[in-house]
C-alpha cells in the first residue's frame, strides 16, 4: 500500500491531518488490543498453526518481539479490566502505562487505579506504582561489556570453593585502559516479569557480525567450577581454553545426550519395554526415535490453511487417535507436538471439561 506524501497540505491541514493520524491509531491500537484478548481467549492461533499468540503477532501480525510482548500483556489485562481500552483510545493511557499498572489491577481497585494513572507520563506512572505497591530495594547489579570471546577468562587460579565474583569471567576492558570491566549501578528494580514460556524471558544474544554472537547470562557458582573443570580437562584440545569453544563442546555433548534420551536411540529397546508396546499408551523406544526422526525433531501439527507448528519446545509424543478410544503406539499413529498443541488437539477431542474430568456430553469426540 502506498503511503500519500502530505507535501501539497497547508500548514492548517497539515496539523489537522496530524491530529487525525494520531487519533486514528489510538483507535486502532486498541481495537488490536481488543481482538488480541479475544483471539487469546479463543485461542485461534493454535488451530493456524502456531505454537503460541507471541509467535503469531510475530509472524502474521509483523509486531515486533517488544510491540507484541507489550500488546499481549495489556490485552490479558484488558480482559479482566475492560476500560483499560476506552482509555487507550482516547489516549489517557498508553500502551506502556497500561502494562505498568496492569499487574496491580483488582476487582477493588481498578476503577481507581486506571484513573489514577490516566493521562500521566510514563516515569509519573512508574512513580505512582512505586508508590502504591512498593518493592523491596535490589542490589546493585555489575554489567559486563562485550569483549571478545577469545579475550573471555576464568578465574583460573582462584581455589575450587571459592565463589567468583561476576568480574572475575571478564577481561580487563579496552575502553577502561585496561585498568578492569566497568560496573554500572542500576538505578531501577526490574518490571514485574509476566512473560509466558512462550517468548524469550531476555534479549540475551547481540549480534556482533556476520558470524559472531555476544551470549550474555548469569552463572552460579558451581556452573562457574563446571566451566573451569571443563577447561582444563580439554587443555589438549582447546589449549587456549577458549570459553566459546568449550560452551560450543559441552552444548553439542548435551543436544546429542537429549537427542538420545528424546528420540530413544537406544541400541537395544527392553524386553519390558517391548512387552508393553501392544496395549500400553506408552510408546515404545524404537517407535519414538522413528517417530522422531520423521517429524525432524518439530511439532508436527497442520493448522487450518496448511501450517506446519514446528516448534522444537516442550515436544511431547501424540496419539493421532486417542489411546482412549484405541488408537495405538505404532508409528502412523504417533505423532510429535509441542505441548500447547497437544493440549489444544486434546480439549478438541475430549472438550475442556474431560481435561479435568469425564466428558458427559460426548460432542467432543464428534468434533474431532
Ligand atoms: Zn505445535
Amino acid at each position: 500500500m502506498k503511503t500519500a506524501r502530505p507535501a501539497h497540505l497547508t500548514d492548517t491541514q497539515l496539523i489537522d491531518a496530524l491530529n487525525r493520524c494520531a487519533r486514528d491509531e489510538r483507535g486502532a491500537t486498541a481495537s488490536l488490543v481488543a481482538h488480541l484478548a479475544e483471539m487469546d481467549v479463543r485461542e485461534l492461533h493454535l488451530g493456524l498453526g502456531f505454537s503460541s499468540l507471541y509467535a503469531y503477532c510475530l509472524q502474521v501480525l509483523r509486531l515486533s518481539e517488544s510491540a507484541t510482548c507489550k500488546r499481549i500483556d495489556v490485552a490479558r489485562a484488558a480482559r479482566r479490566h475492560p476500560a483499560i481500552l476506552d482509555r487507550l483510545a482516547d489516549g489517557s493511557l498508553s500502551l506502556t502505562t497500561a502494562r505498568l499498572i496492569a499487574p496491580h489491577l483488582t476487582e477493588n481497585n481498578h476503577e481507581e487505579l486506571i484513573a489514577a494513572a490516566a493521562g500521566l507520563g510514563t516515569r509519573a506512572v512508574e512513580q505512582l506504582v512505586a508508590r502504591r505497591f512498593p518493592r523491596p530495594d535490589v542490589p546493585t547489579l555489575i554489567r559486563k561489556l562485550p569483549v571478545p570471546a577469545a579475550q573471555v577468562r576464568l578465574l583460573a587460579e582462584a581455589p575450587q570453593d571459592e565463589v567468583p565474583a561476576p568480574e572475575a569471567l571478564t577481561a580487563p576492558n579496552a575502553s577502561t585502559g585496561g585498568r578492569g570491566p566497568v560496573t554500572t549501578p542500576l538505578s531501577t528494580a526490574p518490571a514485574a516479569s509476566t512473560t509466558p514460556s512462550s517468548r524469550p524471558a531476555h534479549p540475551t544474544f547481540t549480534a556482533l557480525s556476520a558470524d559472531r554472537y555476544q551470549v550474555r547470562f548469569t552463572a552460579s557458582a558451581s556452573t562457574c567450577r563446571k566451566l573451569r573443570l571443563a577447561r582444563d580437562l580439554l587443555r589438549h584440545a582447546v589449549p587456549s581454553g577458549d570459553l566459546s569453544e568449550i560452551v560450543d563442546r559441552a552444548l553439542t555433548a548435551l543436544i546429542d545426550d537429549i537427542a538420545r534420551k528424546k528420540c530413544a536411540a537406544a541400541t537395544k529397546v527392553s524386553r519390558h519395554e517391548r512387552s508393553l508396546a501392544a496395549d500400553s499408551r506408552r510408546v515404545p523406544a524404537e517407535i519414538r526415535r522413528e517417530v522422531w526422526k520423521r517429524d525432524e525433531g518439530m511439532c508436527a501439527f497442520v493448522g487450518r490453511g496448511g501450517r506446519r507448528c514446528r516448534s522444537r519446545a516442550f515436544l511431547e509424543f501424540h496419539h493421532v487417535m486417542p489411546y482412549a478410544v484405541g488408537g495405538g503406539a505404532g508409528v502412523t499413529n504417533i505423532q510429535l507436538r509441542c505441548r500447547a498443541h497437544n493440549a489444544y488437539e486434546a480439549k478438541l477431542f475430549y472438550g475442556p471439561r474431560r481435561l479435568s474430568g469425564p466428558d458427559s456430553t460426548g460432542r467432543a469426540a464428534g468434533r474431532a
